[in-house]
Formats: structure tokens, sequence, C-alpha cells
């Protein structure tokens, strides 16, 4: 690679998102990133969602509040997080003395993209005895608004351990938070944002689906729609179904979350049958395009040339860190973690 394309790649970086170079089609691109986490003591963190040739070469693969956590600890000099952006940020606001690198920096989130942080704001001054409770999908400004950031594996015991007269606003995810209303009995007002991929299912043809396969049992995450978790066997973050699918004894699943997270199950689990549940539409918009972005080539690259990296004020920082202490701290007391 000359130096002239790389410095125009980084020119365009800003632009593009991404270092647009090109790779020599011999490249054992599998290889060469081994040799980088090798040669930098870097360490790769995919979310479930990630391409199953990037969860391939991962050290670590797990939903947000995983991989929080394996930011929060890891040794390593570099961080490269595939995922999205506002996953990116969260490990920097954990770790700030890392290099962390995002292959894709558009690779963002409809969810957090939902709660703009000056809307955001307006909207908690005018509830000032509010606890804000924040799903951990939102941006770094978003969660240096909140009190206590939450995910969809410990939200239900983040909630419980808030005093039951705790006036709470919930976002910015409406269904989670609705979801979440019904099963601690709590009367959270509620951001009006949603996630583009959970709410695209198809009722319809998730029942025909059923009729044709009479003994699939349908799983979902709690981002999706109330008349689809209604219909649901199982509720449940993303590695609460990947367990789930592992430890019970039915043989097919009807899968409502990002069709990523079956290549793991099936990978656990290879003598059953698992069927993505159908969107709206004829599209593959069960798929995250934000997630989707990343690439095995775009990873190898923001490894080869650091970059695009993950920047941030040190005031913002700061303020976001403190509701996911807090996070970590009830995790931690409710044995969640280790
Ligand atoms: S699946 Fe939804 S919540 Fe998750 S990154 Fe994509 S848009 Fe955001």
């Amino acid at each position: 690679m000359s130096d002239i394309n790389i410095a125009e790649a980084k020119i365009n970086l800003e632009k593009k998102g991404f270092l647009d170079l090109g790779i020599d089609p011999t490249m054992d691109v599998f290889a060469e990133i081994e040799r980088l986490k090798k040669e930098k003591n870097a360490i790769v963190l995919a979310h479930y969602y990630q391409e199953p040739d990037i969860q391939d070469v991962a050290d670590y693969i797990g939903d947000s509040l995983g991989l929080a956590q394996q930011a929060e600890k890891t040794q390593a000099d570099i961080i490269v997080f595939a995922g999205v952006h506002f996953m990116a940020e969260t490990a920097k606001i954990l770790n700030p003395s890392k290099k962390v690198l995002l292959p894709d920096l558009k690779a963002g989130c409809s969810l957090a993209d939902s709660a703009p942080a000056d809307l955001f704001r307006k909207f908690k001054e005018k509830h000032p005895d509010h606890l804000v409770v924040s799903y951990i999908n939102c941006t770094a400004d978003i969660k240096a608004l909140s009190d206590i950031i939450c995910t969809s594996s410990n939200a239900e015991k983040i909630i419980e351990s808030i005093p039951v007269d705790q006036p709470i606003l919930f976002a910015p995810d409406k269904n989670l938070g609705a979801y979440l209303n019904k099963k601690t009995g709590r009367n959270m007002l509620l951001w009006n944002g949603a996630c583009m991929v959970h709410e695209i299912f198809s009722l319809e043809k998730i029942t025909k689906l059923k009729t044709r396969h009479p003994n699939a049992k349908l799983i979902a995450h709690p981002e999706c729609e109330d008349p689809l978790l209604r219909m649901a066997d199982y509720i449940g973050s993303t590695t609460q179904l990947l367990k789930y699918t592992q430890q019970d004894n039915g043989s097919e699943y009807i899968v409502a979350t990002e069709t990523g997270i079956l290549h793991q199950m099936q990978k656990a689990s290879p003598e059953k049958h698992f069927i993505p549940a159908p969107p709206d539409n004829s599209c593959a918009c069960n798929d995250c395009p934000h997630m989707k972005l990343n690439t095995l080539e775009k990873l190898y690259l923001c490894m080869e040339y650091e970059a695009p990296e993950i920047l941030m004020e040190e005031q913002l920082r700061l303020a976001a860190k403190k509701p996911i202490d807090r996070m970590l701290e009830i995790s931690r007391a409710a044995g969640l973690i280790g």
C-alpha cells in the first residue's frame, strides 16, 4: 500500500467513516488479523450481531453488558470494537488509556439516534423529580444526562434496586420500557424511541411460520413490540436467548432479534433448527444495517492503520462513566457479573 493512498484514505476518513483502501485479494485476512493482535497487543471485542466472519476472529463475543465488562477489564493496549458507535464509546468511557478502534465510524444505531441530547435534556428538565435510567443503547451525551445505565440483561434488577416511590424516566427504548413496566409493576415515564430492527417483525408471517413449524418455540428480545412479546415462549437479552436455546429441550426456534445471533446458536447447538423471525416486507430488515457496516476487511484495515479511533472529551467521559459504574455496581451486587 503506498503512503499516498493511506494519506488520502485518512483525509477521507471522516466523510466515508472508514479507511477506503483496497486489500490484496490473495491475502489471508484471518491470519493477518491474528498477526496484528499479537504485534499490537490488541483485543477484538465483537457483538453477537456482527457477521459470522467477524465473530470467528473475535477474542470475546457478547451482548452490551458482557462487552462493557470486557472493555473495562482488558489489559490489551488496543480495543478493536466490532459493534456500533455507542458500544465503542462505552469502551472508551470505561478504559480511557486504551486506544479504541471501530472499523466503520458510521456504524450507528437507530435507537441511539432516536434520543437527541438537546431534546432529551429539555424532557428531563420537565421532570426534575424523576431518576433517569437509560438503556446502554444511547450516545455518551445521553449517558451523561442519566443516573443509571442498564442493558437488557440487567434492566429488571436495576429497576428493582430503585425504591418503589421514586419516579423513573426510562430512555430511549419505549418497547423495552413498556416490557419492564409490566414485569416490575412500575409506571416509568417512557421516552418515545425504538430500534428499527426489532420493530420490523411481521406477526402475520410469524403466525403462519408457527403453523408450518408447530413445535418451534418463538423466542424474542424485549426491544420487540408488545403484541409479538405476548406471543413469545421466552423473552430475554441476546445472551439469555442464546443460553435458553442451549438449555431448553426443544429442537426448533423462531428467533425474533437480529439474525447475527443465529451463528452462535447454531454453533452451540448444531442439532437444533433456528429460523429467523420474518420481517414485515421482503428485505432482510432484521439484519441491523448499522452493525453490518463493519466487515472483516474494514476490521483488518482499522487494526493495520489504527484508524478510525474513538476520541472523547474528558469532561463528557467522566459524566457518562458515573451511571455506567452504578450499573456495574448493581449488577455485581445482584450476582449478574463477576
Ligand atoms: S439492532 Fe437496533 S438497537 Fe441494536 S444496534 Fe441495530 S439499530 Fe441499534
